[in-house]
């Protein structure tokens, strides 16, 4: 590669190609670098400089010793979310999923459910701002977009969810901005937006995003096996299996957050592991965490309703 760039053979611009592929080379390897350690602590001190942390600590794998730039693990993460300040680099566009057209049947609550909604009333909700804002039609209750996320009163960890949703019949916007809205589990009132584990809302009929950001993905972290998607304006189902993260007294991770989705009749998610909090800018991590935390719906403002919200404690 150094000969490449001693020659006399090879255009200016053509170098100056070679050295941005190199150093763009050489970081994509320190990102996984990032994850076991440096076996040279003094290249770990580099990158802690690159890193604005200036500490190095020792990271012991397989009984192997390896030095990762800050001072701890909690530390290291936090700099590299700042890192990546970019919302693109979470992005993943390929595969995109297949389309299956699905079913229509509806899932009733069995007798041990609790109903979170059964379109009369908003009384198991609440926003921080106090009552809930969004509009009570007849049967089903539409976003008001502005208002805020609506947040269950009662917290849950492991749960199986039946939510019913509609995206609406008049197209607006593409991408991310058409028919979003959002499943959150274990999401803290008053904590950053991200704090949860997203089921993404989306209309994603015949409307390419990435990936693993279209209806149904565990956003920015497992794109659905398939796009069960109905038209706008059309109701859909989820039905949502969520096992909740355990941490130690500690408040280190003993077993991550598992979840199974189907969509519309549809598995689309197949116990995938949680990575983290779902975000929209950096990598998924774990925070320490309550056993129990609301369910929560996104207000991302658009119109998209729900109806026949119930749900099963595990
Ligand atoms: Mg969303």
């Amino acid at each position: 590669m150094v000969s490449l760039l001693l020659t006399n053979k090879i255009p200016i611009m053509k170098k100056i190609n070679i050295i941005i592929l190199m150093i763009f080379s050489y970081s994509l390897f320190a990102q996984g670098q990032l994850d076991t350690g440096f076996e040279n602590k003094d290249i770990a001190l580099r990158y802690a400089g690159f890193l604005n942390c200036n500490d190095t600590f020792e990271n012991n794998v397989n009984g192997k010793l390896y030095y990762l730039p800050c001072k701890n693990k909690e530390e290291l993460a936090q700099k590299r979310i700042e890192m990546q300040i970019r919302p693109e680099v979470t992005e993943v566009w390929e595969p995109e999923p297949k389309k299956v057209t699905p079913g229509n049947a509806f899932g009733l609550p069995p007798s041990d459910a609790i109903i979170l909604f059964d379109g009369l009333n908003l009384d198991s909700w609440v926003q921080e701002s106090g009552r809930p804002q969004w509009d009570l039609h007849d049967g089903y209750m539409t976003v008001k977009p502005g208002a805020g996320d609506l947040y269950s009163k009662q917290s849950f960890g492991d749960c199986q969810l039946h939510i019913e949703f509609r995206t609406p019949s008049i197209i607006k916007g593409e991408g991310q901005g058409r028919g979003n809205s959002g499943i959150y589990f274990m999401q803290k009132m008053r904590a950053k937006t991200d704090d949860g584990y997203e089921v993404q809302v989306l209309d994603s009929y015949d409307n390419r995003t990435y990936s693993n950001g279209q209806a149904s993905s565990i956003y920015k972290q497992h794109i659905p096996l398939a796009n069960a998607s109905k038209k706008p304006g059309e109701w859909q189902s989820y039905d949502i299996f969520f096992q909740a993260p355990l941490f130690d007294v500690d408040g280190r991770l003993k077993r991550p957050a598992y979840i199974t989705v189907v969509h519309n009749g549809v598995l689309v998610q197949n116990h995938v592991q949680i990575q983290g909090q779902t975000r929209f800018i950096g990598y998924p991590s774990y925070i320490t965490d309550e056993m129990k935390e609301p369910i929560m719906l996104q207000d991302h403002g658009d119109l998209v309703s729900y109806r026949n919200i119930w749900i099963r404690e595990l």
